[in-house]
């Protein structure tokens, strides 16, 4: 048998490649539903994740997988506005007339921060159109002192910072040149009019989760069962997998990790020194929209990093006329007073910072909120980071016949992502069938 363990969507596309190839494969799912951080709400209308998402226009696996398991007509691509809010006031950032509108950047911020994200090198007054092609060169060079470098103060100040403390926190001068260059070549597509085209799908992701699982046989996925060892010599012999109560050993022949690393680590010893930060994530369902929104950067004092009004992207009509909000935050350690408050503590803090951004906005219009959390929901892109990726193949590192498929994978960066997932899922399905996969590491 070809285990897998972690129902996500890096361990079920893992899955249904082993089990295309005509292999038996099991997938291990320690919580009661698959998906991970993918997993969604049930609401009036169609499921919503419990964490925000959506696809860019540079992912294509997911978009093929979707059309292989017979939900492809239901990948849609909408407009995904942005705005920054500071000093009180939100400043839409789609069409080139609201950038042109947008008092904290000169007009000569504006001409660098277009010249670097259309990856042109302007220093010296000589346009260079190369200068950003080889990542490599950026990996050491950190992040803030590129910026200052490369575009200007004022970009730094009022474009970037704001971005990098919502997503990196207290970690964002570890961050390298590197993964804001890779991330500037994986943005998608804009429409030079309106603004960033992004993907979705009808009825949510849960909707190609379930297909997925379909595909692999309700059968093979089996939730509830927490795997809690590795037996290895030369190769995998066996797993253990904890299920009511009981541990069970089943022997294997081959094994997909597709967790996060730190229970690599637990189970063989293989150490990924990756560091993870947390997410703590919202939904707050209301009668009313209160952006005007689907992504609201804050470059202001609040108690979390974004708001995303997710209705603004996707139709209220789906969710049965509610309007649907994420209040989020990144942790960087579970020490943090965010993540120790109590749920209800959570609910307190967000809902007042948002009427304090919002005066209009009324607890009264909030008909449900759900919190959800997790310790480790994200990689910390430092520098050296592809020095610290777990190989889709640990046969060397560890024994043969163990694969890793988790977000420490190559495939995850510089963003991850769902599409990473099915990607490091596949890959590392490759890797165990002998096709060798599209990637060294
Ligand atoms: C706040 C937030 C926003 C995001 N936004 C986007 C977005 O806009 N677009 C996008 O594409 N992606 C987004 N992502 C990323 C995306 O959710 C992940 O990249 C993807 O879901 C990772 O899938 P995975 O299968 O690798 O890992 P996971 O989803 O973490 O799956 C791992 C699975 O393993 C299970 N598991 C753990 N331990 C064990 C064990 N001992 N035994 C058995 N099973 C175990 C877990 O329960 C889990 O189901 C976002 C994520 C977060 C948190």
């Amino acid at each position: 048998m070809k285990a897998v363990v972690g129902g996500g969507i890096a361990g079920l596309a893992a899955a249904h490649r082993l089990q295309q190839a005509g292999h038996e494969v099991t997938v291990f799912e320690a919580s009661d539903a698959v998906g991970g951080l993918a997993a969604t709400y049930e609401t009036r209308g169609d499921r919503i994740e419990a964490f925000y998402h959506h696809l860019s226009k540079s992912e294509e696996t997911i978009v093929e997988l979707a059309e292989e398991l017979g939900v492809g007509d239901r990948v849609e691509w909408r407009l995904g506005e942005n705005a920054y809010y500071v000093d009180g006031v939100v400043h839409p950032l789609d069409t080139p007339w609201e950038i042109a509108a947008y008092p904290h950047l000169s007009l000569y911020d504006k001409f660098r921060l277009g010249m670097l994200t259309l990856e042109i090198d302007v220093r010296g007054g000589i346009p260079d159109f190369d200068t950003y092609d080889d990542l490599e060169a950026f990996e050491e060079v950190p992040i803030k002192e590129f910026l200052l470098e490369h575009t200007t103060q004022g970009v730094y100040d009022y474009f970037f910072e704001p971005l990098l403390d919502a997503k990196f926190g207290s970690r964002k001068e570890d961050v390298s040149a590197a993964w804001l260059l890779g991330r500037i070549k994986f943005r998608g597509e804009r429409d030079l009019l309106r603004g960033e085209i992004l993907g979705y799908i009808e009825g949510g992701f849960g909707v190609l989760l379930d297909a997925l699982v379909d595909a692999v046989g309700r059968e093979n996925v089996v939730t509830g069962a927490r795997v809690t060892d590795i037996e290895f010599g030369e190769r995998v012999e066996a797993i253990t997998v904890e299920r009511d109560g009981d541990a069970v050993e089943h022997a294997v022949d081959d094994v997909v990790v597709a967790t996060m690393p730190h229970l690599l680590e637990r189970w063989t010893g293989y150490a990924c020194d990756i560091d993870f930060q947390g997410s703590v994530c919202a939904v707050v369902g209301m009668d009313e929209s209160v952006t005007d929104t689907y992504w609201l950067n804050i470059a202001d004092e609040a108690p979390f990093g974004a708001l995303i009004e997710h209705t603004n992207f996707v139709p209220p009509e789906r969710y049965g006329g509610e309007h649907l909000l994420y209040c989020a935050s990144y942790i960087q350690d579970t020490d943090e007073d965010l993540w120790q408050m109590s749920d209800d503590e959570v609910r307190d803090l967000w809902l007042d910072g948002v009427a304090d951004m919002f005066p209009e906005f009324s607890r009264e219009q909030v008909t449900w909120m759900e919190i959800a959390r997790n310790p480790r929901t994200a990689p910390v892109y430092e520098r050296g980071y592809l020095e610290m990726v777990v190989p889709y193949d640990l046969g060397e590192a560890v024994a043969e016949g163990l694969y890793y498929a988790g977000m420490a994978t190559r495939a995850q960066y510089p963003e991850r992502s769902l599409n990473g997932a099915v990607v490091a899922g596949y890959e590392a399905a490759d890797r165990l069938l002998g096709r060798g996969g599209g990637t060294v590491e």
